[in-house]
């Protein structure tokens, strides 16, 4: 008998499949199942067809028959099955999604290395599928006999890989295989591959190895597939059920088993769509942060089938990143279980899907919002910060999904509020939606800008995580109210003209002195000016332009080359009316009418620009910042308190 040789491109595939070293071999049997399924489909539609009664769907069955002694698992169906033709080009020519692979754009581009080719061949094949070849990953010898429906031929397909496969046809009577009893169907006989180089191969034929399986990839195939007297899959999937007849606790407990918690999920999401990308979709939300949300290895998606096969565990482009938390599938019967064949058009459907899914998310989240602040509160405690990065992520684009859906301290409320609750209750005078950032609650509390605010009777929300900030910045406004921090300058917009008249006076009442201290302060401050909001504090640091002094602490903290190209620009406020000014007024006229410079002490600095520094100093120390000298500063104060000795 001649050996035949396999197409060109099936013959590169194969290689592929038999040299790679690739971790996920076990969708071989998922292939495998999928194609019996098929078999059995096409047999049915054949029945139904030709009326033939002697046909039941009920004794449809696939079946797996591992056997430890020969190192072989069978698979075997009662399918449709093959004629010695069919054999001949179903498996000796590659499947068309499997050419389709080779002329995809990512492995025809010719600048890149055969092996990452080869890699990337092999990522496609991972995620889709490339059915029958996927035997060739785990076994040596791959014996297929089949019988073709209305036929009495028998025929055996054998090959060992690269080099060919012989066809020869079997007697009737030669075995007293149970496969002969069957009308029509195919056997595949893997030859299990040696364990080494770490690749455990025997563990196919162990039984909970074969249900782990059949539960992860092929559970809801319509045919049972049975492994001696179990079946292995459950044949309905939860999510096709009638919804009247699927109860909370069912829910939870697939996704607790699916998934893999301990926990209930806190929302059950489930829908169906008709139309252009017909899709059933079961989600949920889960009840506590995965262990690893925040590492690397954290991969988001849904769980994507096509008509209850699993095509893919995890399909990143299901879910949108602000949504990543979200578990589940999507099931549709658009998608071919080998998606990388129309590649664009597929695309072009789960973006469809995705679109549709996001909108159901945010539904939910507003229902849970509103009928469950508790709940949403401690699911926002969780996952909030997934909803502000994506409020920020894309310059912003996804502000009209996510701005209703995120919540903020608010100092009046002294809880978690929505912005729409905050605009709600804005005073009519009230300009701007107020914010203030900082470390902690108690701590913006005590900045003397906030008390200013806060005296005014106006509500401030106040930022606590380090995104936040950032957040506020990208979205600018609220329902057209403008965002503004009460440490920022652009606060003058808010005052009075009254307040304006009155600080306007006293500024150039003080001239002289400001441009003084400002002189004396260098590089340090860009602006040195009189503020009408400090009630008790003598000075406050305050920012102008887009970098904010909390985001300069964000930034600071970031591991970059250069974090000082991200300081803010600061302003040095000074209280008029605290007493500290006009002694510093006062020491100032003095040492101008001496006319002397023998004002300046050991530091070789006059008095004023001593007591600038220090005033600066505390401004920093009161917002948070670092101050440049420490040991400077300390020895400026002992020198203040030993100076009247
Ligand atoms: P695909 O399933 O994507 O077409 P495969 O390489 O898995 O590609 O299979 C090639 C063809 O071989 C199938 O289309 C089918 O016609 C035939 N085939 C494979 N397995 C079986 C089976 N168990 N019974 C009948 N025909 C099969």
């Amino acid at each position: 008998m001649s050996k035949k040789q396999f197409k060109a491109e099936s013959k590169k595939l194969l290689d592929l499949m038999i040299n790679s070293i690739y971790t996920n071999r076990e969708i071989f049997l998922r292939e495998l199942i999928s194609n019996g399924s098929d078999a059995l489909d096409k047999l049915y539609y054949k029945s139904l067809q030709s009326g033939d009664s002697g046909i039941k769907k009920k004794d449809f069955f696939i079946e797996l028959i591992p056997d430890k002694d020969l190192r072989t698992l069978t698979i075997r169906d009662n399918g449709i099955g093959m004629t010695k033709d069919e054999l001949e080009t179903n498996l000796g020519t590659i499947a068309k999604s499997g050419s389709q692979i080779f002329k995809s754009e990512e492995i025809s581009d010719t600048s890149e290395s055969t092996d990452s080719k080869a890699k990337k061949a092999i990522d496609i094949i991972g995620q889709f599928g490339v059915g029958f070849y996927s035997s060739f990953m785990v076994s040596d010898l791959v014996t297929v006999t089949s019988k073709a429906f209305n036929s009495d031929e028998i025929y055996k397909w054998v090959s060992s890989g690269a080099d060919g496969y012989t066809v020869e046809e079997i007697p009737l009577n030669a075995s007293a295989s149970s496969f002969h009893k069957m009308k029509s169907g195919t056997e595949i006989v893997l030859h299990l591959k040696d364990d080494k180089d770490g690749e455990n191969y025997s563990t196919y034929l162990e039984d909970y190895t074969l249900r782990e399986l059949v539960r992860k990839y092929s559970d809801y195939i319509r045919y049972p597939i049975k492994l001696g007297d179990d079946t292995l899959n459950t044949m309905e999937p939860i999510w096709k059920r009638q919804k009247s007849k699927v109860k909370d606790e069912d829910y939870n407990d697939y996704y607790k088993s699916k998934f893999g918690d301990f926990m209930d999920p806190v929302r059950v999401i489930r829908t169906s769509v008709e139309g252009v990308s017909s899709f059933t979709s079961l989600m949920f939300i889960p009840g506590h942060v995965p262990f690893d949300y925040y590492s690397k290895d954290f991969e988001k998606g849904l769980t994507l089938y096509s008509s209850g096969v699993m095509i893919m565990e995890k399909c990143p482009d299901l879910l949108p990143d602000y949504f990543n938390f979200v578990q589940g599938l999507v099931d549709s019967q658009d998608l071919s279980l080998n998606i990388s064949r129309e590649t664009l058009q597929q695309n072009r459907q789960l973006k469809n899907i995705e679109k549709n899914l996001e909108k159901k998310i945010k539904r939910e989240l507003e229902d849970f919002l509103k009928n469950d602040r508790e709940g949403y509160e401690k699911f926002f405690g969780n996952f909030g910060r997934q909803l502000k990065y994506g409020l920020y992520d894309d310059f912003g684009i996804h502000k009209d999904t996510l701005q209703d859906l995120v919540l903020f301290y608010s100092s009046s409320e002294k809880k978690l509020v929505t912005l729409a609750e905050y605009v709600e209750r804005m005073k009519d005078d009230q300009k701007f939606i107020y914010y203030a950032s900082g470390e902690s609650v108690d701590k913006i509390d005590l900045l003397p800008q906030t008390e200013y605010i806060k005296s005014k009777g106006y509500e401030i929300l106040y930022l606590t995580d380090e995104v936040d900030e950032f957040v506020i910045q990208m979205a600018q406004d609220y329902k057209d109210k403008q965002f503004m921090s009460v440490l920022s300058e652009d606060m003058s917009q808010d005052e009075t003209e009254e307040d304006k008249a009155k600080l306007a006076k006293a500024e150039e009442e003080n001239k002289e002195l400001l441009d003084y201290i400002k002189e004396s302060l260098g590089d340090k401050v860009a602006e040195v000016k009189l503020s009408p909001r400090l009630t008790g504090s003598a000075a406050t640091i305050t920012n102008k332009g887009e970098i904010s002094l909390e985001m300069e602490k964000v930034l600071r903290s970031m591991p970059m080359a250069d974090s000082n190209q991200f300081q803010a620009e600061r302003i040095l406020e000074l209280n008029p009316d605290h007493e500290v000014l006009s002694i510093m007024k006062k020491a100032f006229y003095e040492s101008k009418a001496a006319n002397t410079d023998d004002d300046k002490e050991g530091s070789g600095l006059s008095k004023v620009s001593r007591y600038a520094n220090l005033l600066y100093n505390q401004a920093l120390l009161i917002s948070g910042l670092p101050i440049d000298n420490p040991v400077e500063f300390a020895r400026e104060i002992n020198a203040l308190i030993t100076e009247n000795k």
